[in-house]
């Protein structure tokens, strides 16, 4: 079937169609890049290769927090906020359980109505049933499509339970953790570790009980304190506001904007970028030696072998892995 979609246009149109802004194209292109076919895998490196030069201008946003927090919420107003300034906004997201249970955590396209029905605004869930190392690859991708085809702000959003934020902080500017008003003690489910990748906290839902947030606020301030700086040299602000009240949005923005002229004029930002690229080949490299190691027949029969031989206690594990690679 993915064969036959494939041969309904060529290269050219597709190229074309994406530079041109059209957004069935870019769905198409991003059908392209997701797709796990050889054959398609080939075209999506030309695809990639044609539209690189034209990528590279988006301030790409991370955004993560438990769900409930309020991200659908939070992207819908945030979003509806950039369109209204004229800048056209693409939304990609990553889910690590569409990929693990095949359930989802960030539901479907029913989340952000409002935005979905915005021609200025492009939203993509992650396809399912892959895994997360693949989704990673194709998001990244998408994100080149989408800049190539106009987007000014990428917002990849993910779910704020420790599998993929790693990931997503590795292929973006700036990444804002959402979390509620409650006691900044026990960080509300969130790692320690994402709160230290975290270049921007926004308290959602502070529309409420005003003084709990504000307390809730010095508590993250406090915790933020403990981290080592940045190498961004960049100071994280922690905000207060509402989604639902659209309170505390253009200061979201506004503090992106600021992170993107100080991190740009100190040169960081570019490296940072530069650094992302090369990590994420060396990524690719480790997963393709990986796919191609157990791609072999003989691979596999050697293995089956070993493992028999681990779990009858005939050989360690350690003997089994240097027979297998040096045997
Ligand atoms: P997600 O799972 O993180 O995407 O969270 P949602 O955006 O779906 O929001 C979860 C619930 O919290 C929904 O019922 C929202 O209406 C509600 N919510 C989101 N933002 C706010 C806010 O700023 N204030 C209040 N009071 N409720 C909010």
């Amino acid at each position: 079937m993915q064969r036959e979609r494939n041969k309904k246009y060529n290269l050219d149109a597709l190229t074309d169609g994406i530079l041109s802004g059209k957004n069935q194209w870019l769905s198409k292109g991003i059908t392209l890049v997701e797709s796990l076919l050889t054959e398609d895998r080939k075209e999506s490196s030309n695809l990639m290769e044609r539209l690189l030069p034209s990528s590279g201008k988006s301030l790409r946003i991370g955004i993560t927090g438990v769900p409930g927090v309020g991200k659908s919420t939070f992207i819908e107003a945030f979003g509806s906020h950039l369109t209204k300034l004229g800048k056209k906004l693409a939304v990609l997201s990553i889910d690590p359980s569409s990929s693990i249970s095949k359930g989802s955590i960030l539901g479907d396209k029913t989340r952000m109505a409002q935005l979905s029905m915005d021609s200025n605004a492009f939203i993509r869930p992650s396809p399912a049933g892959s895994s997360l190392g693949g989704v990673a690859t194709s998001t990244r991708e998408s994100i080149i499509l989408c800049e190539a085809a106009g987007y000014d702000v990428i917002i990849v959003e993910t779910v704020g339970v420790g599998q993929s934020e790693t990931i997503v902080k590795n292929m973006v500017d700036f990444f804002l953790l959402l979390m509620l008003p409650g006691s900044g003690d026990e960080l509300q489910g969130i790692k320690r570790g994402i709160m230290e990748m975290a270049d921007g906290i926004f308290i959602n839902k502070s529309d409420g009980n005003m003084e709990r947030a504000k307390r809730a606020r010095k508590d993250f301030q406090n915790a933020l304190h403990l981290f080592p700086p940045a190498a961004s040299g960049w100071t994280v602000p922690v905000e207060l506001g509402s989604s639902l009240e659209k309170d505390g949005i253009g200061e979201i923005l506004e503090i992106c904007e600021k992170f993107n002229t100080q991190t740009s004029e100190s040169g960081w930002f570019e490296e940072n970028r530069k650094n992302q690229e090369i990590k994420w080949f060396h990524q690719l490299i480790g997963q393709r030696l990986e796919a191609d190691f157990y791609s072999y027949s003989i691979t596999k029969e050697k293995i089956k072998k070993a493992e028999e031989m681990i779990s009858s206690a005939q050989t360690s594990v350690r003997k089994a892995l240097d027979d297998l690679f040096f045997a």
